[in-house]
């Protein structure tokens, strides 16, 4: 029998990341985490001091890309290596989401990713978010949910982990930054962010994280036993 699974898509900042790898935890599954895969190759282009605009000069990186995931590392994250050296850390920073944004954006990087991607759903079970899984990366994924919130309770949410961090922003700022995200993502021609015709939404604007989980696993349940 194949493996299952998960596909969640939906916009920045409305616990994605977060809620996915719990329900992947209670599900059993592997968690990928494919935002991460996009911050690596932005976290390079940083470092080679590529200009982000320059389509080609971003591609000439992919034949140096050695990007390589690995959930064996004992903390149950998904440790992301870029060249060997461990950037698991290092693409949290914002400069890294900012470039990860603008990379993502461009068709061959996202060829160059793919199949990364789809070998971990062939050879796993698993819960795995992103953009556009279950438009493009994993159409045939047995579940799609579209998660997303309002963009003022991601950016409360945003600020509130900001100040957690110690490294407080103000929400005007931060919201801006959201919406900005949300109009690159949603409007680029490469797999732009959409909901799939047969993804479940689920919309977290009114709920804590417990309520979020749940109404995940509702729907990600519902699913798999069709
Ligand atoms: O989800 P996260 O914020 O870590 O993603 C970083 C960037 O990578 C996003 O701005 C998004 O544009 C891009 N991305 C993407 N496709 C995915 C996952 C992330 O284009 N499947």
């Amino acid at each position: 029998m194949g493996h299952k699974s998960v596909a969640i898509d939906g916009p920045s900042g409305a616990g994605k990341s977060t809620l996915a790898r719990k329900a992947a935890e209670v599900l059993g599954f592997l968690y990928v985490d494919t935002g991460a895969i996009y911050r690596t190759l932005g976290l390079l282009a940083l470092e080679r001091k590529v200009d982000l605009s320059d389509t080609a000069a971003v591609k000439a990186l992919l034949p140096q890309a050695e990007i390589r995931l690995a959930h064996d590392s004992g903390d149950g994250l998904q440790h992301m290596y870029l060249c060997g050296r461990d950037v698991t850390g290092d693409i949290r920073r914002p400069e890294v989401s900012r470039a990860a944004s603008a990379v993502s954006a461009i068709q061959a990087v996202r060829d160059f990713l793919m199949e990364t991607q789809r070998s971990l759903a062939r050879e796993h079970d698993v819960v795995m978010d992103g953009r556009d899984i279950g438009t493009v990366v994993l159409p045939e994924a047995d579940v799609k949910i579209f998660l997303t919130a309002s963009p003022e309770a991601r950016a409360r949410r945003r600020c509130d982990e900001l100040l957690q961090r110690g490294t407080p922003q103000d929400y005007e700022t931060v919201l801006a930054e959201i919406v900005e995200r949300d109009r690159r993502d949603i409007s680029r021609t490469a797999a732009p962010l959409r909901q799939a015709e047969d993804a479940v939404l689920v919309d977290t604007t009114e709920l804590d994280l417990e309520e979020s989980l749940q109404a995940l696993l509702d729907a990600v349940r519902g699913g798999l036993e069709r």
